[in-house]
């Protein structure tokens, strides 16, 4: 076997070599770096013949990995019968095993997978050359569907059925031919790919606390409500979490079911869930809404959240545009915070997107359609639905939608606060004080998050100072029961995928030089 770096542009440990082992923070550092390392390799062609693998009797047992920890187990309906047959699998075939021969439950995503399908999108992509060539991100609406308006190719890169230089260098072969008017990174479709190895840079640097504030070098602390568990083994969050506020747990479980009663957020969350890929803006519009434009939330939990749903979950990517999001690395301008009305409507005005997704709306006048509750109620009765309460159900002959579940401008005057506050006390995650709980003491009562002074639970976030839950979680809207109970959030499966996305080859591989 012969091993090669190929699942990013540059080898991210090189990245991080020629940055002095700094981790890549910005696409600057990444195209710096780039210059010394050299051109980016052509693609090795795919072999035109393989040599004969001589005899390979199949006289061995087919051995089982174990089932338990199950990563997938919310998603199995059935039991796993890939192992029920032999080693050629269920059909005999040696075909990959369906979803049902996995137990799994059918794909509720219309995107499929393989290399067939994503060659065939590069094909069509590339054959546009005005679209390839002068590409601009910020300038594609994250309310497009079918088709979205980038190139949805983020899971291919992830799972390898196309390669990250096959797609970079046929973009460059369009741009070079193109001439002056083509798109420069960072909005081109070549600085996307330089944003992905940005990411992977920071964790080659980081290693395992890039994905986590908690004794991260580069990332600040906020005390955002529901913080993590931290193992003191380990020193990694656990995937638990402390409820140090019933409001904030029923926020953020509205916010991941798509019931927040902003039909922007909505919809977002429920094409999340649904098909597991949004546009990178509407993961702007959901991760700032959760963090530190609305709910105050600890980001690790939007990234769990991420990591479960996304098709292209990416570890390095998932963690790094959080942390971008949430004003903790990478982009510190948090006063700027999207609205969830007037955002998308610069997009679009009808509300096409929040109509597909969030269909109890789909019958809302233009001028309410992100602003339901203000529709009168004649109105809400004649588009058959009734704006009350905090679930989705029915009412009679009507649907109901969730009245919002806080005034936005409101929440968005708190959290501006409490970030610039943050930011006063100016901590990072491998801060002394973090580390032992003491950052307490540097934020007083009044403040936003899991805040008592020196009163409060020392370092709430240490899995071992967990206290159990107390008192109830999720009851009536606006009883702010900020730090009257500590509870518990599920710990799950949430954080495993994470691990084992954070581990590569080269710690299980010896990489031996070819003798000649
Ligand atoms: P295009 O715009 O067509 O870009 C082409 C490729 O460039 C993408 O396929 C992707 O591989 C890469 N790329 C583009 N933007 C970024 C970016 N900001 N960071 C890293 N790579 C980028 N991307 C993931 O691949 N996996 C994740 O788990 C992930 N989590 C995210 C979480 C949040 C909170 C945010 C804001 C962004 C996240 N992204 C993630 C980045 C980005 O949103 C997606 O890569 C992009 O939307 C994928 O769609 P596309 O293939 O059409 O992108």
């Amino acid at each position: 076997i012969v091993s090669r770096m190929g699942r990013t542009l540059y080898d991210p440990d090189e990245l991080v070599k020629k940055c002095k082992g700094k981790p890549t923070m910005s696409i600057t550092m990444v195209q710096n770096a780039g210059k010394q390392i050299g051109a980016i390799p052509r693609p090795t062609p795919a072999p035109t013949s393989l040599p004969d693998p001589g005899d390979t009797p199949l006289d061995f047992e087919q051995e089982q990995p174990p089932q338990q920890p199950d990563v997938n187990d919310i998603q199995r309906n059935d039991t796993e019968k890939s192992y029920s047959s032999g080693i050629s699998g269920p059909g005999s075939d040696f075909a990959p095993p369906t979803l049902q021969e996995l137990g799994l439950k059918p794909a509720t995503t219309p995107h499929r997978g393989g290399e067939t399908i994503a060659l065939r999108m590069l094909d069509s992509i590339i054959a546009n050359e005005d679209y390839t060539a002068t590409f601009e991100k910020p300038k594609t609406a994250p309310t497009a569907f079918e088709p979205q308006a980038t190139t949805l190719l983020s899971p291919h890169l992830h799972f390898g059925s196309v390669g990250v230089r096959e797609f970079y260098w046929r973009v460059q072969d369009v741009v070079s031919a193109y001439g002056r008017h083509a798109s420069q990174p960072p909005t081109s479709l070549t600085g996307q790919l330089l944003f992905r190895d940005m990411y992977f840079g920071a964790q080659a640097a980081l290693g395992y606390s890039f994905a986590q504030t908690y004794n991260n070098s580069h990332a600040r602390f906020i005390p955002w409500h529901l913080p993590s568990h931290i193992s003191p083994d380990t020193r990694l969050i656990t995937g638990g979490y402390a409820i140090d506020s019933s409001n904030a747990e029923r926020w953020f479980q509205r916010w991941k079911h798509g019931r927040t009663g902003f039909p922007w957020i909505d919809a977002l969350m429920r094409q999340l869930r649904l098909e597991g890929w949004i546009h990178h803006l509407g993961r702007h519009a959901v991760a700032s809404f959760l963090t530190r434009g609305g709910c105050y939330i600890d980001w690790e939990r939007g990234a769990e959240v991420f990591e479960e749903w996304l098709i292209d979950h990416e570890t390095a990517s998932n963690a790094g545009n959080w942390q971008w999001l949430a004003c903790v690395a990478f982009y510190s301008m948090f006063y700027r915070v999207y609205s969830p009305v007037a955002f998308p409507q610069k997009w679009d005005k009808d509300g096409d997107f929040v109509r597909r997704y969030v269909p109890e709306l789909k019958e809302y006048p233009v001028r309410y359609i992100y602003e339901p509750w203000k529709a009168p109620l004649a109105d809400q009765r004649k588009a058959g639905c009734l704006v009350k309460g905090e679930e989705c159900g029915t009412e009679g002959e009507y649907t109901t939608y969730p009245r919002p579940m806080f005034d936005f401008a409101e929440r968005r005057e708190v959290c501006l606060k409490a970030m610039k506050n943050a930011y006063k006390v100016g901590l990072y995650g491998n801060d002394p004080r973090v580390l032992d709980g003491s950052w307490r003491k540097l934020f007083d009562d009044a403040a936003e998050g899991p805040t008592e002074g020196e009163g409060g639970l020392p370092g709430a976030m240490i899995e071992g100072d967990r206290t159990e839950d107390v008192g109830q979680r999720g009851d009536g809207e606006g009883d702010d029961t900020k730090n009257s109970e500590v509870g518990t959030g599920d710990i799950g499966k949430r954080g495993l995928k994470r691990e084992r996305g954070q581990a590569t080859l080269d710690g299980l591989v010896t990489r031996k030089r070819v003798k000649k």
